[in-house]
Parts: structure tokens; C-alpha cells; sequence
């Protein structure tokens, strides 16, 4: 009998959760991996999980050594040698999982023993991907970065498609079906579709994706059970959610989200741990929010010159571009209405400010911070809103109204001790805190794996 049966309101709460706070690519990442390796040097045991989306976003992580892992579908925490990893739910491409699993096998991560793939993920079909990319190829683009995302989450809704049990204990249906999507759904080649798939491209995509899923079937497993053993022999779970606040399927700008509940709610729902397990929620926000995939940006900087020194440039480790892409990212400033909409919604424990170091780029030495939006009611009406509102139809009708943060101008890569911050640099902290009653625990100060100071 598990062991979390024993006692299951023995008051320990060992679940930590890391969500993004606008949209993506705050350094969830990054955070994920120091708020693992702060909990490993106070001696302990770590679940990396994750529970939703695919591997639409990727995660970089730098050792001191200047090896760079991109994570994409594996849980970030695998990078530490002694921590377990497990995808509980999501969506799994099992060709690119197998693409990144090799690549971090080369860089020294190993996964025997120590990795799980859940028996209720979703399995990414070729014709998830065809289709996504045909869309994105349409006057319907949605942004996406053309993984399937969508497509194989409304499979979900619809009940349908290929689950991890449905790898496990059938792989030749799985492969079958893999082949048939793509002729079913309009990407088969004929007369009227002559750049469509052909046969024989069809049986060739269907093979390579039935390899990769027959070599994740050893790691295929009832994750949720084994989130609970593991939670009952003392572990400690970290989740990294997917994507961000901004792209939350229902909080989110519609249509340009994800398909999936990327706060603490959904982390819990979709990963079957009892909100009751909860110790605390880490928000990652960067300094200089970036945005992919279309949709309303009230801070966006459009200056090209300023955005290249925002945005840094694209051999940049840290540079503004997509990991699974290589899209540039869309820059601008920080959004006070935007993160209070959030801070409502989500009540995260702390705050991770990344990216600090980027305000150096700042010539002026002032940092512009969105504190209200004036919103266009009707042609001649405006009214001041402190927070942000729901839907880009209402936030394409607002501009924003900034107030500007005296900046040091220095460079503070690397620094360790929050003391050893400039005045200036502080007061922005302290600023935030304020505006947002939440406390700034993470502040990024570098790219590097350990440019960061933790309070
Ligand atoms: P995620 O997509 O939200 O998980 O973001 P990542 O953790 O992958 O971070 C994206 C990129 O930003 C990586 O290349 C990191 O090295 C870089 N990064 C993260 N935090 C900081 C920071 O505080 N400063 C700088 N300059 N770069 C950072």
C-alpha cells in the first residue's frame, strides 16, 4: 500500500509550482532549476514535473562550465543528477522527445531509473502537426510555433485520439491510426490537393513516429501513482507550468493562448494533486516583457534601435528568440494593469523578477512601468483602469500610461547578494512589491545558470 495513504493529512505540503506571469519565456526555467537546487541543498528528494502543453516552449539552462541544455519537453529538474523527472500529463511529441532526450543523453542526463512519461498524456499525432502547420501557412494563423499543440488538445476534449496507454498496450492501432490521420484530414495528396502528402510519405512520417513512441514505452507509467508514492516517501514536487498567464486558455488573450490552464489550478488539476499540497507559487515576470504569436502588446516597444537593445541579438544566449522556433520575440515594458489582473487570479507566494540586468540597456537611465491604461469606452470616451481587462478585443482599445524608474546605468550581471544591488535598482524592487502586495524572492541578474540572487 502506498504510503500516502497512511497519513493524508499529515499537514505536509510539498508541491512548489513555478508559472509565468505574462507571456512566457520569463525564465521559468531558470527558476525552476534554483528553487530545485535550494530544496536539494536543504537535503531534499525532488519530482520535476510537468503537466501541461508540449514542447512548444523550451527552457535553456547554462552550467558554469558554459553547456547550455535545452529543455523542451523534459522537466528541467533532470539537469541535477539525483532528481526524478516525469511528464504527468500534456501533450508528448514522442519524435521530438526522443530528438531531446538523445541530445541531453550526450550532455551527461541520465534517464534510466529516473523518468516517467504518464499513462493519460496525449501522444502528438503527424496530422497535429500538418495541420497546425498548414493553418499557420493560412489567413487563420493563429502564432502558434506549428507543434500540434492545439490540434491535439481538442483531440483530448473530443476524446479522442492516442493516449499513453494506448502506446503501451497498442502500439500497432497507435501506428495505424498515426498513418490514417493524415489521409483523413484533408493533407492526402490527389488530384485536387497535388501538394499534399503522399502515400508513401504518410507510411514514412507513421513509421518514424511508431519508433519514437516504442522507445518511450519503457517509460510509460501511471504518474499520478507514482507522484503520490513519491510524495509519500518525503519528496518534494516541483512543477514548471507551461506557457504564461497572457496564454491561458480562459484568462488569456483569445485566440492568441495555448490550449491549456497554465496556473496553479490547472497544474493541480491536470497532474491529480490535491490543492491541499500546495506550499507555495513562484511567478516569474521579466523586466522586459517579450510576447510571440500576434495578439495586443500595450508596452510594446516599436523603436527598432531600442528593441535591438532589448532584445539583444539572436546569437545571444539570452537574446529575445524563440528556442523551438528561432521566431524574434516582440519587446517592451513592464505592465503593472496586466500583472495585478494576474496577481488577482493567481495570488502567487513571490514574485521572480529576470532579466534585471537587462535595465542597464537603458540609455536614459529611466525605466518606463505601465501603472494604469487608458481605455476607449466609445469614439470619445476614455476611463483609467488599474487593471487590465480580459479579452484583446478591450485591451486593443487601450494605451498605456507609464510611470518612469530611475535606473543605476550599472552593470549588475552576476550579482549574487541582494545587498550588493544599486539604490536605484532596489527602489524598483521595492516599487514592484508595493504596486503588487506580493514579495520579490528571485531576481535574475544574468544568463548564466547561477546569475541570480535568491532572498
Ligand atoms: P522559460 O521559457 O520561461 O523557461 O525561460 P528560460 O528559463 O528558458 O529562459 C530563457 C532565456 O533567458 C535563457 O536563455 C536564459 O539564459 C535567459 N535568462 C533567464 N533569466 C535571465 C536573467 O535574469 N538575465 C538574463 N540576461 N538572461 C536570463
Amino acid at each position: 500500500m502506498l504510503r500516502s495513504f497512511e497519513n493524508p493529512f499529515s499537514g505536509e505540503m510539498p508541491v512548489t509550482v513555478v508559472v509565468g506571469a505574462g507571456a512566457g519565456d520569463e525564465g521559468k526555467g531558470k527558476v525552476t532549476d534554483r528553487e530545485i537546487a535550494r530544496l536539494l541543498a536543504a537535503g531534499a528528494r525532488v519530482l520535476s514535473k510537468r503537466e501541461q502543453g508540449g514542447g512548444n516552449a523550451g527552457h535553456t539552462i547554462e552550467d558554469e562550465e558554459g553547456v547550455a541544455f535545452d529543455f523542451h519537453q523534459i522537466p528541467e529538474g533532470m539537469v541535477h543528477p539525483t532528481v526524478e523527472g516525469a511528464i504527468g500529463n500534456g501533450y508528448v511529441d514522442p519524435v521530438n522527445t526522443c530528438k531531446e532526450m538523445a541530445k541531453l543523453q550526450k550532455k551527461g542526463v541520465d534517464f534510466e531509473g529516473r523518468f516517467a512519461i504518464g499513462t493519460i498524456v496525449h501522444f502528438v499525432l503527424p496530422h497535429h502537426i500538418a495541420r497546425d502547420e498548414k493553418r499557420e501557412r493560412s489567413k487563420y494563423a493563429q502564432g502558434t510555433t506549428a507543434t500540434g499543440m492545439s490540434f491535439v488538445s481538442s483531440d483530448k476534449r473530443k476524446r479522442e485520439g492516442v493516449t499513453g496507454i494506448d502506446v503501451l498496450e497498442d502500439l500497432a492501432t497507435a501506428k495505424k491510426m498515426a498513418y490514417e490521420g493524415l489521409r483523413k484530414y484533408g493533407l492526402a495528396r490527389h488530384p485536387f490537393n497535388p501538394k499534399g502528402i503522399s502515400r508513401r510519405q504518410a507510411h514514412e512520417l507513421a513509421d518514424e513516429w511508431a519508433k519514437s513512441a516504442e522507445k518511450l514505452m519503457p517509460y510509460i507509467d501511471d504518474v499520478v501513482i507514482r507522484t503520490h508514492d513519491r510524495i509519500g516517501q518525503g519528496y518534494h514536487v516541483v512543477i514548471a507550468a507551461a506557457q504564461a498567464f497572457l496564454l491561458d486558455v480562459d484568462h488569456g488573450k483569445k485566440p492568441y493562448t495555448s490550449s491549456d490552464n497554465n496556473l496553479t489550478a490547472g497544474v493541480f488539476a491536470a497532474g491529480g494533486i490535491p490543492i491541499s499540497l500546495h506550499e507555495k507559487t513562484i511567478a516569474a515576470y521579466k523586466i522586459f516583457p517579450s510576447k510571440v504569436g500576434g495578439g495586443p502588446f500595450p508596452t510594446r516597444e516599436i523603436d527598432p534601435r531600442l528593441i535591438e537593445l532589448i532584445a539583444g541579438k539572436r546569437e545571444d544566449i539570452d537574446g529575445e528568440f524563440g528556442v523551438t522556433t528561432g521566431r524574434p520575440r516582440e519587446v517592451g515594458y513592464p505592465d503593472l494593469t496586466s500583472l495585478r489582473r494576474f496577481i488577482l487570479i493567481e495570488r502567487p507566494n513571490s514574485l521572480a523578477l529576470t532579466k534585471f540586468d537587462k535595465l542597464s540597456v537603458l540609455e536614459d537611465r529611466y525605466l518606463p512601468v505601465c501603472d494604469s491604461l487608458d481605455f476607449q469606452e466609445t469614439p470619445d470616451r476614455y476611463t483609467e483602469l488599474d487593471v487590465a481587462p480580459g479579452s484583446a478585443r478591450e485591451l486593443n482599445r487601450c494605451t498605456p500610461n507609464y510611470k518612469f524608474l530611475r535606473t543605476s546605468g550599472k552593470d549588475i550581471r552576476g550579482l549574487k547578494e541582494y545587498g550588493a544591488l544599486p539604490e536605484e535598482e532596489r527602489r524598483i524592487i521595492r516599487y514592484f512589491e508595493e504596486e503588487l502586495y506580493t514579495p520579490v524572492e528571485y531576481i535574475g541578474t544574468g544568463p548564466g545558470r547561477y546569475d541570480m540572487i535568491k532572498r
